[in-house]
């Protein structure tokens, strides 16, 4: 069967789309017809290398999509269903069995194996040359996608499937890191360090919650302007004013119960860790390259403060993404209003404007398969 895909062929170089074969879907297994894939952070980070997926391969881990067909054995959807594609999980260790599937212990070679759990990829040159594929368990920067049945959220029939795919990782990300990690109490305080995307989720998701001040720090303008359009009580642009004392002076000396880093920037981790109250707990969510370290002052941690990781906002797929998609129609999670479409030919420029800031969410549309 034919797909046409951005293909990874080198570290550091833009994606190359053209058109590949992928396989029938065996045992187990759904094809999607892609509608739309989100762009993330985590897709530029392979394309460099900070998270090692090999090439040649297809990126994109934000797919949404119709059931197109399904495997041996596969009965939670069936041909015509629409589906979000959320994170892998293996189902069966320690963690998958615990309900933490963010933490499944088959999570590395799930998300970066490039192909199946016995090393075959589902796509190929048109000459048979392998294609590295599942990324996430699902490589949506293409018009077909072979993905695992536990990975697909069925969605509504009538429900806007274009604009889902986000709601697969960086939007459960963000919002899963208050939802179900930092759980603040109302009346919170939370200093949300990069609005973009997953942050701007984060605090939608902090005033949900009942925070009652959601400072919102960044350096691109527009960003803040949007924070506060979303409920931000208070907004602190990086560029030019130092956020910890910016924070201090808005605490009353205090600090912040909840912090959260969504920036991948270690050095904005050590400002979010600073500009905690005591006792407080900085969420960290963003991905930085690989092998960066930090420091932190042991004073400031001693005195009752928690530096807590947060993979994907620890969430499960299934409860989480339908959880969202009723708060995006009650007007309580107005995520659209930080999507811009682009085509699959412009994945390269729609994950340049993301990293220039100036698209939040990108989402690629698919031709029709
Ligand atoms: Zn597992
Ligand atoms: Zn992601």
């Amino acid at each position: 069967m034919q797909v046409t895909a951005a293909v990874l062929e080198e570290y550091h170089r833009p994606l190359v789309v053209q058109e590949l074969e992928i396989d029938e879907p065996r045992a187990g297994e759904v094809l999607v017809s892609m509608v739309a894939s989100g762009v993330c952070h985590t897709d530029a980070i392979a394309r460099d290398q900070d998270l090692p997926f090999p090439v040649p391969g297809v990126l994109g881990h934000e797919g949404a999509g119709v059931v197109e067909a399904v495997g041996e054995g596969v009965t939670k959807v069936s041909p015509g269903d629409k589906v979000v594609i959320g994170w892998p999980w293996c189902g069966g260790c320690r963690n998958c069995l615990a309900g933490k599937q963010r933490y499944c212990a088959q999570l590395g070679p799930l998300v970066a194996g490039g192909g199946r759990p016995d090393g075959t990829p589902a796509l190929r040159r048109p000459d048979g040359t392998p294609v590295h594929s599942h990324f996430f368990g699902q490589s949506s920067f293409a018009t077909r996608s072979i993905t695992w049945e536990r990975s697909v959220v069925k969605v509504a029939d009538d429900a806007p499937i274009e604009l889902l795919g986000p709601l697969a990782c960086g939007l459960s990300t963000g919002a899963g890191a208050v939802f179900n990690a930092l759980s603040p109490e109302a009346g919170s305080s939370i200093a949300i360090f990069g609005t973009g995307a997953v942050g701007l989720s984060a605090l939608l998701a902090a005033r949900e919650r009942g925070c009652t001040r959601i400072i919102g720090i960044d350096r691109v303008p527009g960003r803040l302007s949007l924070a506060t359009a979303f409920g931000a009580t208070d907004t602190i642009d990086a560029s030019s004013t130092d956020p910890v004392g910016a924070i201090r002076e808005l605490t009353g000396g205090a600090g912040v119960d909840f912090s959260l880093e969504c920036t991948g920037n270690v050095a904005v981790l050590r400002q979010a860790v600073d500009a905690l109250a005591m006792p407080g707990v900085c969420g960290v969510i963003g991905g930085a390259p690989a092998g960066a370290e930090f420091t932190l002052d042991h004073f400031t941690v001693l005195w009752g403060r928690q530096v807590r990781g947060i993979l994907g906002g620890e969430s499960q797929s299934e409860k989480l993404i339908p959880a969202l998609i009723d708060l995006q129609r009650l007007g309580r999670f107005p995520f659209d209003r930080m999507v811009e479409y682009f085509t699959l030919d412009e994945v390269n420029e729609a994950m340049d404007a993301s990293a220039r800031g100036e698209v939040l969410k990108p989402v690629l549309r698919m031709a029709s398969a």
